[in-house]
Formats: C-alpha cells, structure tokens, sequence
C-alpha cells in the first residue's frame, strides 16, 4: 500500500511531522506507516469514536465482524467495552495479559475487560471512588463469562497483598454454587443464567478484597415444574442424580436415572453429559466446603433437592365426587414427608383441599384434579425459590468480612439480563423489560450528569446533546396509581371476577392516548399491525414489544395455599422451616404482589448503583448456534439496536471523548516535543500547551480545563499514541 491510498490522513501527517523534527528516522517511516495501515484495515478500529462514518449502523457492524474474525472480541465505544462472544477459548486471558493491563491507561492496550476491571480497581483504591460495572446483553452473550473474568483479575491483581486468600476463594467459589442452583441448559445457552445478579466485592483500605455481598433477582421458578422441550431444569437436579455417592442416594430415595422424575424428564441426557454432571456434583460439594456450608446443611439441601423431585411425581386420583385424592401408600408423599420431615398424611391434605377464613368461620373445600395439581407445583416452586434465596444469604454469611473496617469500599458487578423481545411476551419478559427500562434510565443519569459535572468543575463550557430520555416509559410503568404496575395490582386485590381479561380491558381504558402504549382495540395504521385481542404493546426505548396477558394475574399473585404454607413453616428441615417461618400467617394483610416486589428490589438496586461510578459491558451474540467463527449480520443488527450502542456512539462524539490530567499527559507524552523532551521544569499544563502545539492540534480538537486537557476527537488522542508507539 502506498502512502496516496492511505486512509488514515491524520496519522500519516502526524508522522510526517515527527520525522521533519527528527524524531524519527526517515527509513523507518514507509515501513511502519504501511505495516500500521494494514493492520487497521484488517483488524478495524479499537474504539468505534474512531470510525470515519460514525452514524452508519453498517459501518459499524462491519468494525466488528473484521476484529470478530481476527479473534479479536473486545472494541470500546469510549469507555464503554463491546464484547462478542466467540464460543471458543481463546489465549487471551492469560497470566501475561493479565499483567498487561495492570495501571495501564484505555488507550494504551488493545481493549479488553481486563481494562474495564483494572480502571475499575485503580479508581476505587486511588482515587476513592466507589464504582460498578454493569453487563448487559442478551442470553448466552457472555454476560456471566465476562463478570467470572472481572472476578478474577481482581483477585490476580492483589495478590501481592496479604492475607486475603481465603476471601479470594470463597469468592470464586460462590459462582459455581450459584450457577449450579440457578443456571440451566437452554436453547439459547447450555449454562443460562436463570436469575438476575448484583455482587460488591468489598475492599479494606490496602485494596484487597475483604469480602463480598449478592443480591439476587427473579429466580425463574417455573422451571422447577417444566421445561421447554430440548431445554433443562436447573443443573443441580441432574448433577445430584449423577454424582449422589449410593449412601446418599439411598437416603434421599432417589434413582440415578433423571428420566424417571416426572419434573426432570423432558430431555434423555446422553451418557457424556451424565459424567459432566457428575464431575460437576463433586465441585458443587468442594465449593460449599470452601463457603463452610458443613456436613449437615450440605444434607438438608440435597434433601430440599430431592423431595422437589418425588413431588413431581405424586399422583393424583379422582374420587367419585369428582375430587382429587392422593392414595395412603403413595411412596411419593412420604418420601417428601420423611425428607422435609412433615407428616405425610397432612402433606396428602393440603395438596388435595383447602382451608378459607371468612368472615369467622373456618371452611374446608376440597380440591378437584387440576386444582391439586397446581397446588403440588406451586408448592415445588415456592421451596425451591425460597431455598435459592436462602442459599444466597447463606453465601453472604460466609462472605462477609470479619472485621469491618472503617474505609471499607466495594466494587459491584451487575450480571442481570438484557432486552427480551420473543416471539410470545408474558409476565415474566415484562418484567425483564421493565429492569433494562430502568438500567437505561440510570445509564442516561450518570453519564450525563458526570459529564455536565465535570465540565462545570474544569471551566469548559458545556453544549447539551440531544438524546432521548425514556423516563417517559419508566413512569409509564411504575408511575403510582397510573402506571401499570398498578393497574394490575388494583386488579389482583379486587375480589370478584378479576382476570386477566379484565385487567387488559382497565389498561386499554386509562392509557389510551400514551405515546408508548398501544391498546389492542386500535390498529396501528401506519404498520398494519394487528394484536390479538389478549395482546398489548408497549414502545420501549429498545424497540416495541407484544405482551400476552394471559397468566399476568395468577402469576403476580403468586399464591401458595395457606395450608401448604403452614405446613412447610413446620418442617423439620431446618432451610425450609426458616425459609416458610417469615411469612406472618396471623397477618390478614395480602402480601406484595410479584410485581411489587420486583419493582421495590429493583428501585432498590438503582439506589445502590446511582451513588457508584458506572462502566460498561454490552455483550453481544454472534449467532444462534453457539458456534465458533461465525457471525450473524442480522442478530448482531439487533443487539445493537436493542443496546443502544448507535445512540451510544453517538452521544459520545458530540462531547469531548477523552480527558486526562495534564500530569498524566505529559508524562507519557513529553518525548513527543523538543520543548518538554528531554527537560521540562514547569506547571504540567504549561508543557501540556507546548506539546500541544508540537502535535499541531487545531484549536477545534482540544480545550484546556483546570486541571485537564479534554480531546474532542478520539483519533487525535489515538494518533498521538500512535506517534508515540512508534517512537
Ligand atoms: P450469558 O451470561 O450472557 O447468558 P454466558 O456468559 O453464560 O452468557 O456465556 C455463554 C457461553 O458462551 C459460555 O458458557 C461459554 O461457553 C461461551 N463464552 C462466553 N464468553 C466467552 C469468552 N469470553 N470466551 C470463550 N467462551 C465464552
Ligand atoms: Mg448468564
């Protein structure tokens, strides 16, 4: 390639101007320039700021698809870092690379989650600044891969400290519990995150890791019961009947053949996946060692475990009256009665009637076939989900740090999942939708606010952008008394004949007109686009999205007959009897519905994020195989769209996209100038302004702030970094 085909203009003259201050030595500069060149053209650009046509989504897919193909998975927009996954392990996170990124600046090595980790850490531990990194992406993104990663650059880069081993490893040991309790094979991911994911790593005041602290999300409990076909339960169903020692085994009753469970049959697991899970078991048991989670609680937990399992399988028979029974030698019901350790005959009871209070008197109706049913896996569902959250807050027990200390600070690592938009929408993607509305709605606080912040803080005047703010469908959801949310509370709480029919109609009526709602009852006239008629749509900022109604209403009552409930609190099994005692049974107030309950954690979360400083993970999927080397146009087209990444980029060019201290600048820079190089005694902002003038920025690129140079153009900054790579 010769010097007239050059693109990259900027460089090429920046080069030229080095070597006419012979900086350089003139036979160096072809070969350079043109190895330089044609590495870019391959490889794309490091930071898509740097992208010529920044606006075109084609441009933009094109960047990534070349890095993807050169294995190379990372790309920033800013400070934000893309990541797409390449379904295959490649040698990048190597104790080397590791120790690359160690108090590097962005711009000074190819991007990487390791730098988000280490800019993270430096910003926590030197500049005093609680920070949180969110991931977001779609399912099988590589959301959990990269938060795995965080982890564990945190815990190589303070290994020189003391001390603090044991923490390091309960910390890395929390994830394979968590993931075994609450990942499962889907079709879009064979260890898919069934749950959403907050954890602080907390740091003493040396910076090492002292402890930690995890929230959990949305457990999908309705996989305790079924499964779509060619999808799993949850992992530790299978790993337990595959590594149960036969001691084990014959106590808990089970046979090691999952097919013959009624809640775990959906899927022949072929023999290798059966010695997988197998090996699996045994670091499930290592990893409760290493969280202290002893002998004893370890039995409790198969125990939970497997009384799941032997109640999928009690059956129900009709008696002549129509109603259901549960015949006295069923050995399913006992087995869960001698595990949870409850009576049988009161377990047969409450799963085939139920008692009501009204006005004072104590009525008992019993159940027909299908009501008992739902009642059986209602139950499986509620000791499953509760006992998940209690092993969470076991995991936090153990995690917390035996000394407070005073200048105690953390890192948080948000792992929850992104934007869901399916062929079929139900209560479960609205509340999926609702969390990504939310975290949208803080990403537009933050980073604008900081910047608006700090220009203001470094004297440089401030032109807003234009961006758009989807507060609007946040209130649109959660507004009190208008929002949906409560539409559809109002509608659970009101005896009658409320269903979920009943509730689309209330919302059809009191939003009609919103600008992000559209009612079934009208047809869009601009796209023709017909709902059925138990169908909503509400307009994201990520795009519009049909929700079915049907389930809304039992789904976010969530009820558990009280019998079932009381009986649980009884249990001998000391999890569940903690795990059902909380519950105040006396209480005539209704407990928080689904919804609310999300709504509140949620609200909660953004409490704990707004006071940290935010990075950034979007991860992206490059196909619907998960194959190696191969890349979707299409799919990526719409993870882009739904990530926002366009709007992203371009909010980030119209301000000034990098600043540093002038120290920090002239540091690294000053053998660029004859005027700084090789002495320099003055302000740093003072050899700053001579450099600049070295490099011949034009006013447009850059402003001097108090206490930093800002850079307008990325590629100014880059080209400089160029120059100075190759000096
Ligand atoms: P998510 O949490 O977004 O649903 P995961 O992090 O579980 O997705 O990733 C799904 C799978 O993709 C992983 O089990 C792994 O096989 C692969 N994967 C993800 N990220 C990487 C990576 N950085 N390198 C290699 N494989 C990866
Ligand atoms: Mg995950």
């Amino acid at each position: 390639m010769g010097f007239g085909e050059a693109k990259d203009y900027g460089l090429l003259f920046r080069i030229l101007k080095l070597r006419s201050e012979r900086l350089l030595r003139p036979e160096s500069v072809q070969g350079v320039m043109e190895h330089a060149l044609q590495h870019r053209e391959r490889v794309g650009v490091q930071d898509f700021v740097l992208l010529e046509d920044y606006r075109s989504e084609a441009a933009f897919i094109d960047n990534l698809r070349k890095r993807f193909h050169e294995n190379i998975i990372y790309t920033y927009i800013g400070n934000v870092l893309i990541s797409v996954n390449p379904y295959k392990n490649l040698p990048i996170y190597t104790e080397e690379k590791t120790q690359l990124y160690y108090k590097k600046a962005f711009f000074e090595a190819p991007p990487h989650v390791f730098a988000i980790a280490d800019n993270a850490y430096r910003s926590l531990v030197y500049e005093h600044r609680e920070q949180c990194i969110l991931i977001s992406g779609e399912s099988g993104s590589g959301k959990t891969e990269a938060s795995k990663k965080v982890l564990e650059y945190i815990a190589a880069r303070t290994n020189h400290l003391r001390n603090v081993e044991k923490v390091k490893d309960k910390l890395l040991q929390s994830n394979p519990l968590l993931e075994a309790f609450g990942n499962a094979k889907t079709h879009r991911n064979d260890n898919s995150s069934r749950f959403g994911k907050y954890m602080d790593i907390q740091f003493n005041y040396e910076g090492s890791p002292e402890g930690g602290h995890i929230l959990n999300y949305l457990l999908e409990k309705s996989r305790v019961i079924s499964q779509m076909s060619g999808e799993r339960n949850f992992h530790i169903f299978y790993q337990l009947i595959a590594g149960g020692d036969e001691e084990l085994m014959k106590h808990l009753r089970l046979q090691n053949r999952p097919e013959v469970y009624k809640y775990t049959t959906d899927l022949v697991t072929p023999a290798s996946q059966k010695v997988n899970d197998a090996e699996q078991f045994r670091t499930v048991r290592a990893a409760m060692k290493v969280i202290e989670i002893g002998d004893d609680e370890q039995k409790e937990i198969f125990e939970i475990v497997a009384s799941i399992l032997h109640l999928g399988n009690i059956k129900f028979v009709q008696n002549d009256k129509g109603y259901a029974e549960i015949l006295s030698h069923d050995t399913n019901s006992s087995n869960v009665g001698e595990l949870l350790k409850v009576s049988s005959s009161k377990l047969r009871e409450a799963l085939t009637s139920r008692t009501i209070e009204a006005r004072g008197d104590v009525v008992t109706t019993p159940l027909d076939m299908e009501q008992a049913q739902y009642a059986r896996d209602a139950l499986a569902k509620a000791v499953y989900d509760k006992h998940f959250s209690w092993l969470v807050s076991r995991l936090n027990s153990s995690l917390a740090p035996k000394q407070k200390d005073a200048r105690d600070s953390v890192i948080g690592i948000l792992d929850i999942y992104g934007f869901e938009i399916f062929p079929k929408n139900s209560f479960e993607q609205f509340c999926i939708n609702f969390c990504n509305e939310k975290l949208q709605q803080l990403f537009i606080q933050l980073t604008l606010k900081s910047e608006q912040e700090e220009y203001l803080r470094e004297g440089i005047e401030w032109v807003p952008v234009e961006y758009f703010n989807n507060i609007i469908i946040c209130d649109l959801i959660e507004e009190r008394h208008r929002g949906i949310i409560s539409i559809l509370d109002d509608e659970c709480l009101r005896p009658g004949d409320a269903n979920d029919l009943s509730f689309l109609e209330k919302l059809s009526q009191r939003l009609d007109g919103h600008a992000h709602f559209k009612s079934h009852q009208k047809v869009d006239t601009k796209t023709q686009k017909i709902m059925g008629r138990d169908e909503f749509c509400l307009v994201h900022y990520a795009g519009e999205v049909t929700y079915n109604v049907n389930t809304f209403i039992e789904k976010n009552n969530d009820l558990l007959f009280r019998d079932l409930q009381s009986l649980m609190a009884s249990s001998g099994n000391h999890i569940v009897g903690t795990c059902f005692k909380d519950v105040n049974l006396a209480s005539k107030k209704r407990p928080e519905t689904a919804i609310t309950q999300f709504k509140n954690s949620l609200n909660e979360l953004i409490k704990i994020l707004s006071s940290k400083e935010p990075s950034y993970i979007r991860c992206i999927k490059p196909n619907d195989f998960k194959a190696p080397m191969t890349f979707d146009d299409k799919l990526v087209s719409h993870q882009v769209k739904y990530l926002g990444l366009m709007e992203n980029l371009r909010v980030r060019r119209a301000g000034f996209a990098y600043r540093r201290t002038y120290e920090a600048f002239l540091e690294r820079y000053k053998c660029l100038s004859p005027n700084t190089w090789p002495n320099f005694r003055g302000p740093a902002r003072e050899g700053v302004q001579h450099l600049v003038q070295s490099l011949n920025y034009e006013k447009e690129e850059y402003r001097m702030g108090n206490t930093k140079i800002f850079i307008r153009f990325p590629k100014t900054l880059f080209d400089t970094e160029d120059a100075y790579q190759l000096k």
